[in-house]
Order: structure tokens, then C-alpha cells, then sequence
């Protein structure tokens, strides 16, 4: 008897981290359905990006206010969870605070007590997130995208912070043995008056309740993080060190594309060199992406990484103007559809069965794709270095070449360039003309 909460503490601890671990493949699984993308060039600029900008937030922070606190949040959550290490070893072999028996007093009661500030900050900053989100509203948390679950999910792990804080300090405020000791229990210290009516085994009770639903929070934290945007916390990492080092501006032209107009420009070319070498330079099966398994695992790991703070949305020039795009809803939607796709693929023994839809039409339209003015604002604003113009680019790129499909204002462009060399309707013989007038 006296081993059966460690037992149930075990039985816990891995189906927890078993049922994350699957959908950690799942999760790699769908990522791996687009194309391949080349990452080894510029590994000190990548490297530099995920200390720069994953690391030390400084995207975020441009925003002085929410990047301040979510910096508090972030840094906050982390470094108060290496407490769990503690709690893991105490419930795996039924010590009691193991760290206060191994580590001298002081450093005992510095960590417990810095954690203790931590989670009083924490505390404090997501009550401000939470008045922002539902007394303020910020206006970017309420558009047509936000409705329904990425709603509720903003507001859930805001609670969720304050029940595993609040379970933290009183944890520490009913322990008498940390009581006692008097080191470390720098906010706790002010609690506990709050149980002194209490018989030293209700202390005890509550204390072992706190303590239980405290990690019982984290490890349901943990599984809830696929389901939920907070999935950034760890994918935010490898995201920026795949994010875009090319200037910005920069798109990625298709070769074969590239040739051919390079060809058609240049009077001196010669149409029988020799055709493209490089698997790069090869005409593609598809031109761009109709559906996300035509986007690249770069792309698609963009999609999970989306905190859907909207910063790109309340920069995005067209969105601003009362068009219909949205950069964090074409971000969202190609999460949701591989989702789908991932669902869709379980369901059918590891093999995708054509369920006859897919990302272009059935969650981006042509109207939100053409409202882009491809001007990077939505790169520039997010705080994890997605780029949601690549994947406009790419559905934009399918749209004209597969499908012939461009608004009648881009094909005329296009003809008049394919007939004079220029967007304007005139003839090349003519262009001097105005010289004469
Ligand atoms: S690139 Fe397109 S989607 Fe991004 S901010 Fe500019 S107009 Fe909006
Ligand atoms: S794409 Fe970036 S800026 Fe836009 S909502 Fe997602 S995380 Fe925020």
C-alpha cells in the first residue's frame, strides 16, 4: 500500500509523456507531407536568429507592452517548471522535496523563493492578458477568424497559468517542513497565516491535493499543447531557425520559369542550350500549391508555429483597407486542412484517401489570395518568423499556371508583356513616341 501512489504517480507520468510522444510523431508525420526544403546554408545567421529572436523574444518586444509580459509569461513558465523535476523524483520514490534534503539551505530557498516572485509575475501578467483579451478586447484578438475554439483557447491557457500558479504557492504555503525551514518562502511565507486554523494533517491533505493537481495540471498541459496555438513554445524554436535568411523581398523564382522568360527577353539567347541540369532547375509535376502537401515542410511547420497573435493581420496593408485576407487565417486555415489531412490519413491504415477537398477553395479563396500587395508586412511583424506570402505566393502561382485562373487585370498585364515587353498596352515601336510630342 504504502507504493501505490508512487505507482499511480509512474502510471501517470508515462501515459502522459506516451500520448504526447505520439502525437509529437503525428506532428512531424503531417510536416513531413510537404516537399523538402535545403536549410544548411546560412547556420551561423540561423543560429544567431533562434538566440536572437526564439530566445531572447526581440521580435516580440517591439510591441512594448504584451512583449514585456509574455517575455515575464514565457520566462516565468520555464524556469518555474524546472521545479517539476523535483516534483517527478518525490513522486517516482515517495521522497519529500528531495531537493531541500540534497542542496544547501541557501540554494534551496533561492530557487523556490525566485520561483515564487516568478509566479506572482506570472500571475500578475496574465491577468493583464486576460483583461486585454476580454475587457479591452483588443481589436486584434476579434476577428471572424478568432471565433470558437482559437477564442477559447486564448482564454484556456490563460486560466490554466493561474490554477498551476496559484497550486504552486499553495503547495508551498501549506507545507509546514517548508515552512519551518523558513528559506525560500518569500511570497508563500504570507499565505500560510491564511491556514493557520488548520489541524497539521488538513495542512497536510491539502497540501498533497495541491501538489497532485499541480503536476496532474503540467502533464495535462503538456498533451494539451498539440490541440492548442500554445504549440509554439516548442516549435517556435526550430521555426526561426528555418525561417527566411534571404532578404526579405526576395521570392523564390522557379528556374525552369526563369529560363524560359529569360529567353523570351533576351534577343541574343540561345534557344538550343542545353536544358536545365539540377534536380532545382527541373519543370515541376505541379506549379505551386493547390493543397498543403504542394507547400514545403518548412511552410507547413509555419502553419503549427502560428501563436495566431495576429500581428501580421494588423499590419497586413489589404486587411487594413476592409479587404478579405487575413495573413494568420491563411496561416490558420493551412494548419486546420493539414490537420484534415493527418486525420484523414490515420483513418485510412497510413495511405491519404481523396476526400475531394482541399486548401485552395475549400478554406483560401481566390479573393483572399489576390487582395495580397506582397509587400512583407506580415513577415516583417511576426514575432516567430513565419512568412504567410509564401504560401499566398505559391497558391497565386498555381492559380496562374495551372490553372489560367489570374484576375483579367493580371492577364492583360501579362499579355502586354508577352507582346511588348512591358505592362502597357503599347506597342514597342511606339514607346519613343512621346518624344516628338
Ligand atoms: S504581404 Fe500580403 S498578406 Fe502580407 S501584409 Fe502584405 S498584403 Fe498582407
Ligand atoms: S503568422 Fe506570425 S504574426 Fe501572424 S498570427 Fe501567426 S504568429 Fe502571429
Amino acid at each position: 500500500m504504502e507504493y501505490v501512489p508512487n505507482i499511480i504517480f509512474a502510471i501517470l507520468l508515462i501515459a502522459s509523456i506516451g500520448y504526447f510522444a505520439s502525437n509529437v510523431k503525428k506532428l512531424i508525420r503531417n510536416i513531413k507531407l510537404g516537399h523538402k526544403v535545403d536549410a544548411n546554408d546560412h547556420k551561423p545567421e540561423r543560429w544567431k536568429n533562434v538566440v536572437n529572436i526564439a530566445l531572447g523574444q526581440s521580435k516580440l518586444v517591439k510591441r512594448p507592452v504584451s512583449g514585456f509580459l509574455h517575455a515575464i509569461v514565457y520566462v516565468g513558465f520555464i524556469i518555474i517548471n524546472i521545479e517539476v523535476l523535483e516534483i517527478i523524483i518525490d513522486g517516482l520514490f515517495g521522497t519529500h522535496r528531495i531537493g531541500q534534503e540534497l542542496l544547501p539551505t541557501s540554494l534551496y530557498g533561492f530557487l523556490i523563493g525566485s520561483f515564487e516572485v516568478l509566479a506572482v509575475l506570472v500571475l500578475v501578467s496574465v491577468t493583464i492578458f486576460w483583461i486585454r483579451r476580454n475587457v479591452i478586447k483588443v481589436k486584434r484578438f476579434f476577428s471572424t477568424e478568432m471565433k470558437g475554439w482559437p477564442k477559447s483557447d486564448g482564454n484556456i491557457i490563460l486560466y490554466f497559468e493561474v490554477v498551476l500558479m496559484g497550486l504552486f504557492l499553495v503547495m508551498n504555503a501549506t507545507d509546514t517542513v517548508f515552512q519551518t525551514a523558513n528559506s525560500g518562502n518569500v511570497i508563500s511565507q504570507f499565505m500560510a497565516p491564511w491556514f493557520s486554523g488548520f489541524e497539521i494533517q488538513t495542512l497536510h491533505t491539502i497540501e498533497r491535493v495541491a501538489w497532485w493537481l499541480h503536476i496532474v495540471g503540467i502533464l495535462i498541459f503538456l498533451n494539451y499543447l498539440y490541440f492548442s496555438k500554445h504549440l509554439h513554445i516548442l516549435l517556435a524554436f526550430p521555426n526561426v531557425y528555418f525561417g527566411k535568411v534571404v532578404p526579405k523581398g526576395k521570392l523564390n523564382n522557379l528556374e525552369a520559369v526563369t529560363a524560359e522568360v529569360k529567353l523570351m527577353m533576351d534577343p541574343d539567347a540561345d534557344p538550343y542550350a542545353a536544358p536545365p541540369e539540377t534536380a532545382e532547375d527541373e519543370v515541376p509535376a505541379k506549379f505551386g500549391a493547390s493543397d498543403v502537401m504542394d507547400l514545403s515542410q518548412v511552410q507547413l511547420l509555419n502553419a503549427y508555429t502560428c501563436t495566431e497573435c495576429g500581428r501580421c493581420t494588423s499590419e497586413c496593408p489589404a486587411n487594413l483597407t476592409g479587404k478579405k485576407l487575413s495573413p494568420r487565417k491563411i496561416m490558420m486555415d493551412t494548419r486546420d486542412r493539414l490537420e484534415e489531412v493527418g486525420k484523414n490519413i490515420d483513418a485510412n491504415n497510413g495511405e491519404f484517401k481523396d476526400d475531394g477537398k482541399q486548401l485552395l477553395g475549400d478554406y483560401i479563396t481566390n479573393e483572399e489570395l489576390w487582395a495580397c500587395t506582397t509587400c512583407n508586412a506580415c513577415v516583417e511583424a511576426c514575432p516567430v518568423s513565419i512568412d504567410p506570402l509564401s504560401i499566398i505566393i505559391e497558391m497565386r502561382r498555381y492559380l496562374v499556371m495551372e490553372q489560367s485562373a489570374a484576375p483579367m487585370e493580371l492577364n492583360n498585364m501579362m499579355t502586354n508583356i508577352e507582346n511588348n515587353g512591358a505592362p502597357w498596352p503599347y506597342n514597342q515601336m511606339d514607346r519613343l513616341n512621346w518624344k516628338d510630342e
